[in-house]
């Protein structure tokens, strides 16, 4: 079991940015996410965008503002459970909390601040018939290690950065891969278009363009994807893989079970220290609500300098806070 004082659910800029401020007052995090990596939004949705209103910063990209979260908390050691939901959140006798996540891991801590941002990320499926049949069996929705795809027949379809920027890594590792997208052009980033054209033209890759994925077959383990191109023709792509890239979805998911107060689908929290309708349990960033609230990065930032101070009668009950100023005591690394 893992012990903590605060679990930090969500590695968005909010959640990582909680640590900063949990350490400052000497509080050890241990954070949870859904996600494989840490940046939530940032990393999954926009990691290449320029932001323009993080203070300090005229311009920075989501992946490098997080780079430089993870720098910054980084003498506060905090530990990650990455790629595992937390699902459950139980409150002991004496007023500490379990939490359990999907894979069965289980954390003990003094403080839960949710930092959950729109929940967790699922991807949107097709809608092509005995899909789910497949999934584990050559149906993959992301592609984690790219080296699982050596020396196989893959079909991707999507059009958009995902399907563009995995078809251009794995037609270096592969055996085949197919690009199959309804339109003519792509909504993905105009360079990595070109290249993937290129690729086409060269015939290091089959692109299948006005077309979409029908149906799958295969006995047990998928073999083939049937592709419509419009226009009437029909074609049967022997695979091993196929991988539809259609983006995520965020889903509220098991937060809304918690019995805490919550406002559609966020969790109603006082603006005094964003804590919410159960003592000890805080929510931060994009997953509050409140009168006022706005959904920006700055603001969740501001709410983890709150919580933190607040959060820490809870870890040292017998202690007062002494407000310092890190221009005055620095960091005081763990
Ligand atoms: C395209 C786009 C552009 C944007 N541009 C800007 C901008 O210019 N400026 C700005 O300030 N904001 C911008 N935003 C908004 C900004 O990204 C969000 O305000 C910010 O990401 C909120 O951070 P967060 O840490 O609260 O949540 P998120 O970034 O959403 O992270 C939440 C994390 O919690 C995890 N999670 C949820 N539930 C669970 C669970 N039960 N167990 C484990 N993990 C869980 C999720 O997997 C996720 O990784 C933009 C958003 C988008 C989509």
């Amino acid at each position: 079991m893992i012990s903590t004082d605060i679990c930090v659910i969500g590695a968005g800029p909010v959640g990582l940015f909680a640590v900063f401020e949990a350490g400052l007052l000497k509080m050890r995090c241990h954070v949870v996410d859904a996600l494989t990596q840490v940046g939530g939004q940032l990393t999954e949705i926009y990691p290449r965008k320029p932001i323009y209103d993080i203070p300090g910063y005229p311009e920075i990209t989501g992946e490098q503002l997080i780079g430089q979260l993870m720098a910054q908390i980084a003498p506060f050691r905090p530990s990650f459970t990455l790629g595992e939901r937390v699902e459950q959140v139980d409150k002991q006798p004496d007023d500490t909390f379990l939490l359990t996540t999907s894979a069965g891991t289980v954390i003990s801590a003094g403080v839960v601040v949710i930092a959950g941002g729109l929940g967790c990320f699922e991807p949107r499926k097709p809608a092509i018939p005995d899909l789910q049949l497949y999934e584990g069996k050559g149906v993959a929705y992301s592609v984690r290690d790219p080296e699982v795809f050596r020396g196989r027949q893959v079909v991707i379809v999507g059009g958009g950065d995902s399907a563009l920027d995995w078809t251009l890594v794995l037609t270096g590792i592969a055996d085949k891969v197919t690009l199959v997208h309804r339109g003519n052009t792509f909504r993905g980033a105009p360079d990595t278009a070109g290249k993937i054209q290129e690729l086409a033209s060269a015939g290091k890759l089959d692109l299948i363009t006005r077309a979409h994925a029908t149906h799958l077959t295969g006995a047990g383990r998928l073999e083939r994807v049937g592709v419509s191109v419009y226009g009437g023709e029909s074609l049967l792509i022997p695979a091993d893989d196929f991988v539809p890239l259609f983006g995520l979805t965020p889903k509220l998911g098991p937060i809304a079970e918690w019995g805490l107060n919550m406002d559609k689908d966020a969790v109603s929290v006082t603006t005094l220290d964003y804590s919410t309708s159960e003592k000890r349990i805080y929510a931060i960033g994009d997953i509050n609500q409140y009168p006022g609230k706005l959904k920006l990065i700055l603001c969740g930032f501001h709410e983890a300098a709150l919580m933190a101070r607040s959060a820490f009668q809870f870890i040292y009950p017998d202690q007062r806070i002494n407000f310092k100023y890190t221009t005055v005591y620095g960091i005081n690394a763990f």
